[in-house]
């Protein structure tokens, strides 16, 4: 066999291989008939494959279960051997990288996690990140199965290039960091802004499934906001829509500067930081002197819940979405009541063919490394297209 001959072979194997594969994963449990059937591979070559994934252990039979039709033949179930893939999930904060090991039962194998006061150089950044992956790596039982690599941003991300655009902690500096890590490690890197990535998975699998157009509002230490049309996530064509934080929303006597270099920014006087920044308010500081009811406080506290009332009300008018999901440790700072008042509140002010209109309150989240690994899992055994130009 020629050279070139051989290779479209061992490749053409391959394919078959991870077509088998990701039908294993994702309609599992799948007997041997169902994926011939699935693939259009022969019988013959679909047991061939499954005999092989079988004796490396990559995938397990299940209890035989008996056919519908009684005939008294029994059908075996092939499961993905959960145990032997795992997948790195990262949160990447300007004062942190975070990042923790799962396999695909998404049982925790290892955690890691590295500060730096700031950042100085890019350099400095991966250090931070190439440190977090190196001890997890080190702590993976089987590191031959690790399938991805996937970031929770707290930036702005095109993740269809896997570039930082705002990286947490050094600004405006684009980083191709998928790139630098797909080439370090030799594995698939996926990266996401941390709301949207939660928006995602609440739409794809979590409480907003029964929606098509929605927008998540997460109120913490900074802003975000996805907002999704049709199902789909809206990008823009920077890969910056959906930053709520810096809808304006204040106006005299609460119009600040805000770092983006605008005025009157929601996240001026809404997050955390920028309570922080603006009037070098802690959180906490706020909170007593919310309970001392200091009237300086409660002005603040009835200021920023106009202007969060305000901007949800302009969105909704202008996107007309049938969810809004809202979450953030800031929710609670504004009062036990404060969902209830914002719904009332918003309802009131959009018009009244925008009404129909749900609010859900995203009050437990899962933990951002594990809504991290979901892009590798979703991408799980996938063919990539340019392999298929034998
Ligand atoms: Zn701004």
């Amino acid at each position: 066999m020629s050279t070139s001959k051989h290779a479209s072979h061992t490749l053409l194997k391959s394919i078959n291989q991870q077509k088998v594969l990701h039908l294993i994963y994702s309609d599992s449990p799948i007997s041997r008939v169902e994926l011939a059937q699935k693939t259009g591979l022969s019988q013959q070559t679909v047991t061939n494959i499954v005999n092989r994934l079988l004796e490396d252990e990559v995938i397990l039979e299940g209890e035989p279960q008996s056919l519908e039709s009684g005939s008294g033949r029994k059908r075996v179930p092939l499961l993905l051997n959960g145990s032997r893939f795992s997948a790195i999930g990262i949160e990447l904060s300007g004062t942190y990288a975070r990042g923790a090991a799962y396999n695909l039962r998404k049982e925790r194998l290892a955690e890691a996690e590295m500060r730096a006061d700031s950042y100085e150089t890019e350099e400095d950044m991966l250090r931070v990140i190439r440190g977090v992956i190196g001890a997890l790596i080190k702590e993976i039982p089987e590191p031959d199965g690790i399938k991805g690599i996937s970031f929770s941003v707290h930036g702005l991300v095109d993740s269809s290039e896997g570039i930082l655009l705002r990286s947490p902690g050094m600004g405006w500096k684009r980083i191709p960091l998928g790139r630098i890590l797909e080439e370090e490690y030799g594995l698939p890197v996926y990266l996401e802004n941390d709301t949207n990535l939660l928006a995602l998975n609440e739409n794809i699998s979590g409480r907003l499934v029964s929606s098509r157009n929605n927008v998540t509002l997460k109120l913490g230490r900074g802003i975000g906001g996805a907002i999704f049309v049709d199902k789909t996530l809206v990008t823009g064509s920077g890969s910056v829509a959906g930053e709520l934080g810096h809808y304006k929303a204040f106006l005299p006597p609460h119009l600040h500067e805000c770092y983006c270099g605008g005025k009157g920014c929601l996240t001026t006087l809404a997050s955390a930081h920028g309570l922080k920044r603006t009037l070098g308010l802690t959180v906490d500081q706020f909170r007593s002197a919310l309970l001392a009811e200091e009237l300086q406080a409660v002005e603040l506290r009835e200021a920023v819940k106009t202007a969060i009332v305000s901007a949800l009300s302009n969105i909704v008018t202008m996107l007309n979405p049938d969810h809004i999901a809202l979450t953030g440790t800031m929710l609670p700072v504004f009062g036990d009541s404060f969902l209830d008042e914002l719904k009332e509140r918003v309802l009131a002010n959009v018009p009244q063919t925008c009404r129909n209109l749900e609010f859900v309150h995203l009050r437990t989240t899962e933990d951002d490394t594990v809504l991290a690994i979901e892009r590798v899992l979703q991408n799980l055994f996938k063919i990539p297209l340019d392999s298929l130009s034998l």
